[in-house]
Order: C-alpha cells, then sequence, then structure tokens
C-alpha cells in the first residue's frame, strides 16, 4: 500500500463528510418550525448523505489497500459488509442523537463536527482489509510474502496499538494475534484515523519486491468523485 495515498484518502474523505454536514446544517438553519416529524426527516437526510458518501469511498479505500485497479468478488462481499454496518450505525446512532441535538436547540449542532469527523475509521479499516486480500492472494500464488504492522511516528498511540506492531509471517498468524486490520472490528482495538497504523503486505523476496515497488499501478484514488 502507498501511505500517502491512504492519508490522501482519509483526508478527502473526512473533508467530504464534513462539507455534506455543513451543507446539512445550512438546510436546518432554513426550517422555521422544528415539530418531531421535521426533525426526524431532518436527521434521517443527514444520515442518507453521509451513507452515499461512504458509497463512494469505501471500494476505492478497498483497492487502495488491495493494490489492483478492480475488485474480486470477495473484495465485494467485504465493502458490503463494511456499508452494511455503517448505514447500520448511522441509522441506529447518529439519527437519535441529531434528533436529540435538533430537539434541544436547533441552533447549536457543534457536537455534530467531532462525532462525523470520526465517521473516517471505516475507510482506515477497509484499506487494512484490501491489504489483507493481497495476503490472500500470495497465499494463493504459494509465494512468502510478510505482513508488517507499522505505527505512525507522529502520533499519540491508543494502548492497544503498540504491541501488533510487528511482522507477521502470514496472513493467518496475523489473524490470530490482531484479529483483523487496524480499526477493523475484529481487531477489539481502538486504532482509526486518528491513530494511523497501517498495514504493509510485502514479498520475502528482496527482489520480487524491489520490482513491486519500482512499478507504479494506476491509482484507484482517480476514481472518487
Ligand atoms: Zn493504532
Amino acid at each position: 500500500m502507498n501511505r500517502s495515498e491512504a492519508l490522501r484518502l482519509i483526508d478527502q474523505y473526512t473533508a467530504r463528510i464534513l462539507s455534506t454536514l455543513a451543507r446539512w446544517k445550512r438546510r436546518v438553519k432554513k426550517v422555521t418550525r422544528y415539530t418531531p416529524f421535521a426533525t426526524q426527516a431532518l436527521a434521517t437526510d443527514l444520515s442518507d448523505d453521509l451513507a452515499h458518501d461512504a458509497e463512494d469511498f469505501f471500494t476505492v479505500a478497498f483497492l487502495l489497500g488491495l493494490g489492483f485497479t478492480t475488485l474480486p468478488p470477495t473484495g465485494h462481499q467485504i465493502v458490503n459488509r463494511y456499508l452494511a454496518l455503517n448505514r447500520g450505525f448511522l441509522s441506529h446512532r447518529l439519527v437519535p442523537y441529531t434528533t436529540h441535538l435538533l430537539a434541544r436547540d436547533p441552533l447549536n449542532l457543534s457536537p455534530l463536527d467531532h462525532r462525523v469527523s470520526l465517521y473516517s475509521q471505516p475507510v482506515w479499516a477497509l484499506i487494512g482489509e484490501g491489504s489483507g486480500q493481497r495476503a490472500r492472494s500470495y497465499d494463493l500464488q504459494g509465494q512468502d510474502y510478510q505482513v508488517i504492522w507499522h505505527l505512525d511516528d507522529l502520533v499519540d498511540h491508543c494502548a492497544t496499538c503498540p504491541p501488533k506492531a510487528r511482522t507477521y509471517p502470514s496472513w493467518n498468524d496475523f489473524l490470530l494475534h490482531c484479529g483483523g486490520p487496524p480499526g477493523s472490528l475484529e481487531a477489539d482495538d481502538d486504532c482509526g484515523p486518528g491513530c494511523r497504523c497501517w498495514l504493509e503486505v510485502t514479498p520475502s523476496n528482496p527482489v520480487l519486491r524491489a520490482a513491486l515497488m519500482s512499478s507504479s499501478p494506476t491509482s484507484p484514488l482517480r476514481y472518487v468523485r
């Protein structure tokens, strides 16, 4: 995975969902009567808009980790699972919270800013899921590789991450110790875009690794509108 592209994708996604929130707040200001029906409809609008943003970005995140430009069938399943989880989270957590804020004071919606910015976490997890899929393709080819959990140098880490930051000889071994990629549900950690742990899945053979580094596959980032 190209780490600078991963960071760029996270920044783009965070900017997108915050701009969706800002647009929605402008709509809220134009409402003249905040009836229970109106607040529920507004909260659902925000949830729907954020779900659309996820549809635009989740596949790209997976492809970035995978390093290919087309999605294999197992990739579709993984991306769809994350989209469904995201929709459930928006419906069951964000909508009630937004309804509560609107009922309390529709002119003070600032608590939503921080909450919505945290919704970039699945993109980070999906980049790791894509890397895992690449490891699976190495398994199928019988190619030796290693999985490296990297800690970002620049940030404070959540407590769960430093013990995981080492090299694993296979994806199965990695899953045994870590549960899943950084920020995924299975990893059972607090890792996310703030911590910025990342996975490198790379051939063990240094010649192959160098060949891979020098090739420049088409970046899936160009698919983001
Ligand atoms: Zn972390």
